[in-house]
């Protein structure tokens, strides 16, 4: 049984996603005290739950601790099936989370599997929906995975309501990666989704990207949702490169200007070409976990986070592999190895 700590490192929910990650890959159980030690509001919340609850699900698993606001959680996994399975989160928690937590277990399955998940799919926190189609995707399937990530229907905060489906086949064993160099530009785009929220909020986030990023308009998109699906606002950049894809994002709040939402994002993806690195902070962080089921690998990114050094942590907990970051200035690169 692998005992870990939830207050180790970051002490978010990602201690917990990789472990039932691992877990359900390995065979191995674990106990984990002190869930989300670090968040104001510690334990597991709605989207965990979900997370758990899916894992246990999709893995046969005996639990013990999985209760909303529990902050300690035993998981002893069975094997892996593939199937259909829907899990709906309830409130506007991420959607994308849960199906991070199990898509690469999905890939050891015994058959193929469709993952509905019900919940929010653009989140600020968790990766946008979009970002797992285009960036992590493009990643697993240059790894050798078969995976079709659709957004069915969009889901904010507070409302949620938001669909993805994600279709997994089972591929064995994951081909080891290296993403040095991000390589030419084949593309990049802004595109600001908007549901309930007036069209001119977009034509301002999308006007602040033009000067910044000196784009056409070819390049600025305004993608109407029907209200529905509101209200939200979410403005997502992405840069299509020769070996990566990465998706940068900020969102529309009550009383931010559009002008501030563009800066956010901006900052991001002016940091990202600055540095020169294959892959962004976000994408570094999850990336991780892939390259080290694959036993080896390496790729630059522009940040290395707290969260990504925690999640090292837990994954070495797990798999026999060294994890090491290497600073070279602009960037930094990550090296995996047996
Ligand atoms: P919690 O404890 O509430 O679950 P956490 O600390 O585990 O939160 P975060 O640090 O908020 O989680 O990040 C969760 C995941 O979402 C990380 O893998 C992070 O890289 C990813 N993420 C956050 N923001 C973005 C973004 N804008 N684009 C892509 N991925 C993102």
């Amino acid at each position: 049984m692998i005992e870990l700590d939830g207050a180790t490192g970051e002490g978010g929910g990602q201690v917990l996603r990789t472990a039932l990650t691992l877990s359900m890959i390995t065979g191995q159980p674990f106990r984990i005290a002190n869930i989300r030690a670090n968040r104001p509001k510690p334990g597991l919340m709605r989207q965990h739950l979900v997370a758990v609850q899916a894992a246990a699900e999709i893995s046969n698993a005996d639990i013990g601790g999985a209760t909303v606001g529990s902050q300690s959680l035993q998981f002893v996994p069975g094997k892996i099936k593939g199937g259909e399975y829907r899990f709906a989160i309830g409130t506007a928690g991420s959607c994308t989370l849960v199906l991070q937590t199990l898509l690469p277990a999905l890939l050891y399955a015994d058959a193929p599997s469709v993952v509905h998940i019900t919940g929010g799919t653009h989140n600020s926190m968790a990766p946008p929906a979009h970002f797992l189609q285009r960036a992590y995707g493009r990643v697993l399937a240059e790894m050798g995975a078969t995976v079709d990530i659709e957004l069915k229907r969009f889901g904010f905060y507070p409302a949620g309501g938001g669909e993805i489906v994600a279709r997994v086949s089972p591929c064995g064993q994951l081909r080891p990666l290296e993403l040095m160099t991000r390589g030419e530009r084949l593309s990049g785009y802004a595109e600001s989704f908007i549901a309930g929220v007036p069209a001119d909020v977009a034509k301002r986030e999308l006007a602040s990207v033009q000067t910044a990023m000196g784009w056409d308009e070819p390049q600025l998109l305004i993608r109407g949702l029907s209200h529905d699906q509101g209200p939200g606002n979410a403005l997502l950049l992405t840069l299509e490169h020769q070996h990566a894809t990465d998706v940068f994002c900020a969102f529309g709040e009550k009383m931010v200007r559009a002008e501030d939402v563009a800066k956010k994002v901006i900052s991001q993806v002016r940091q990202y070409i600055a540095s020169g690195a294959a892959v962004g902070e976000h994408l570094a962080d999850q990336i991780m976990l892939p390259f080290a089921l694959a036993g080896s690998g390496r790729f630059t990114t522009s940040y290395v986070s707290r969260h990504a050094t925690t999640n090292a942590e837990v994954i070495r907990r797990f798999l026999p592999v060294a994890i090491m970051f290497e600073n070279n200035g602009a960037f930094s690169t990550c090296v995996i190895q047996k």
